[in-house]
Parts: C-alpha cells; structure tokens; sequence
C-alpha cells in the first residue's frame, strides 16, 4: 500500500497506545495486515495477474516488464511522500505534545517493511547480512496482495478506508 496509508495508520495506532515502543512492533504488524487486503502498489503496473502467497497463489508478472524503477515510480513516490509529509506536519501540529513520541514510533514501524522489502543496494546488503531483515522481506512478500493497476475499484477501496478511519480516530485527539 502507499505510504500515506502506512504512516497514518502506524500514527493512529501511536495516538492509541501512547508508548514507544509498542506503537512501533503493532505499526510492524499493522503494515503486513494492510497489504493483505488488495491494492494497487509501486509495482502493480508490472502485474499480469495478481495472487497473494498467504493464499498459496502467485503473482504473474508481465513478461516485458522492466524489473528496475522508472520514472513514473519516483515521480509517485514523490507525491506521496509529499503528501504524507504535510499530513504529518497536521498531526504533529494539532496534537498534545505527549503524544509525538508514541506516532512517531508507530509510523516508523508501520513503514519499515517497505523499506526493507524495498531492496535499495543498501538493505539489499543487509538482508543478506542479517537474519531479522531477511525474516521482514521474506513476511512482506508472503503477507503482501498487490493487484494489476487495471483493477481501479478494489485497488484503492481498502487504501482510501484505511487512511480515512485513521485520520478519523487521531482527529478525536486534536486540540
Ligand atoms: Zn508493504
């Protein structure tokens, strides 16, 4: 799922339990209960047909899809880390300070798989230098339902609920 998605709901579950570090382990595992639900993904216009692993399915890719990131996928990347960015700047903003630790511990985990299963040389490297990293990208791929960019309807249905009933909870906490 996008990244706004991600955050917001980690920031929601940071409002919620108001402790660092457990906001961050429930964000970990919010992040690979969301992606379980289909969406449309960074890589979803390289599916043909889409199957989740947990399902004991396999997504097919198309066969002329180029495996590297292009310009649509930064471009992307750009709006939404912009508009999550401002989204945050809100939150922060409008909340009592006691509470910035805990949202900001629960997004953090709510991202890191993605930045794990991401695969920049970097974390590349330590997949396969540590173990626990491996044991994240291995989890995010089989907990992880990306659908054909095609699928318009269900492709954002489940973002767009889960961002709205996140910023719904942490708008009950604003000043
Ligand atoms: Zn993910």
């Amino acid at each position: 799922m996008v990244l706004l998605s991600h955050a917001v709901v980690g920031a929601a579950i940071g409002v919620a339990v108001k402790n660092s570090l457990w906001s961050f382990l429930i964000g970990i595992l919010s992040h690979h209960l969301m992606d379980s639900f289909p969406h449309i993904d960074y890589g979803s216009q390289l599916i043909k047909e889409s199957g989740p692993r947990f399902l004991g399915q396999k997504p097919k890719l198309k066969p002329d899809s180029p495996r590297k990131f292009d310009e649509t996928f930064w471009k992307i990347l750009f709006v939404d880390f912009s508009v999550a960015w401002t989204v945050f700047l809100w939150i922060f903003y409008r909340l009592p300070e006691n509470l910035w630790l805990s949202v900001f511990f629960g997004a953090l985990g709510a991202l890191l798989p993605d930045v794990i299963a991401f695969y920049p040389p970097f974390v590349k490297a330590a997949t396969r230098k540590y173990k626990w990293a491996a044991f994240i990208a291995e989890i995010h791929s089989v907990f992880h339902w990306a659908l054909p960019i095609k699928s318009l309807f269900w492709g954002f249905f489940w973002q767009i609920a889960f961002t709205a009933s996140a910023l719904g909870y942490i708008a009950r906490f604003i000043r």
